[in-house]
């Protein structure tokens, strides 16, 4: 088992309530956020601000824990890659349990020190969407140039096609265009037409 420093970022010290029920106290800190705490497209930035307010209160067990975390969150959009840069508060609420007790399904004091860290990045991972949207009803991007609709809402492809686009296209269609004749039947045009 690690041994906690009381030091340690997320390390609560709770001596001055430990083993006695009843007793609670209240703390409100702020911490930088350890690295990788988020999923693929979202998750809140290294060093930056994690403000906790805490409750923690002595009960016959252990230390219960509950409050709230808010932190920044970074990402990407999913339907439009545009960057996102939002806050969320989270809901923490755990039982730590004391050293030797049977309940192996809480985390445990080591001492009077309890190590939020765990129970932090579980809430936080838990609260972020899978699919991050830069706002609710995100449109994408357009299948035609890849612009974001949401940018240029009255976005449509008429007669006038960025000139770019156009000529990629047109080497598309000239590649997808047999090369002379390949489908009469007769010799094969050539060593890739048949297996
Ligand atoms: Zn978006
Ligand atoms: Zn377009």
């Amino acid at each position: 088992m690690t041994t906690l420093d009381s030091r340690a970022p997320f390390v609560l010290d709770t001596h001055e309530i430990a083993r006695r029920p009843g007793t609670q106290r209240e703390l409100t800190l702020s911490e930088k956020a350890p690295a990788g705490m988020g999923v693929d497209m979202l998750g809140v930035p290294e060093g930056s601000d994690i403000d906790l307010e805490l409750r923690l209160e002595s009960v016959m067990e252990g230390i219960l824990v509950t409050g709230t975390a808010s932190v920044h969150t970074t990402g990407e959009c999913v339907r439009c890659l545009r960057e996102i840069d939002d806050e969320m508060t989270v809901d923490l609420q755990e039982l730590y349990v004391y050293e030797g007790d049977e309940d192996d399904d809480s985390p445990r004091l080591e001492g009077d020190l309890l190590n939020l860290e765990p129970v932090l990045r579980d809430a936080v991972v838990l609260a972020l969407p899978h699919n991050p949207l830069c706002v609710p009803d995100c449109p994408g991007l357009c299948p035609e140039c890849g612009v974001r609709l949401a940018d240029d809402p009255e976005h449509t492809h008429g007669e006038a096609v960025d000139p770019r686009w156009s000529a990629l296209s047109q080497m598309y269609e000239g590649n997808d265009r047999p090369a002379g004749g390949s489908d009469a039947t007769g010799p094969g045009p050539g060593p890739d037409e048949e297996k």
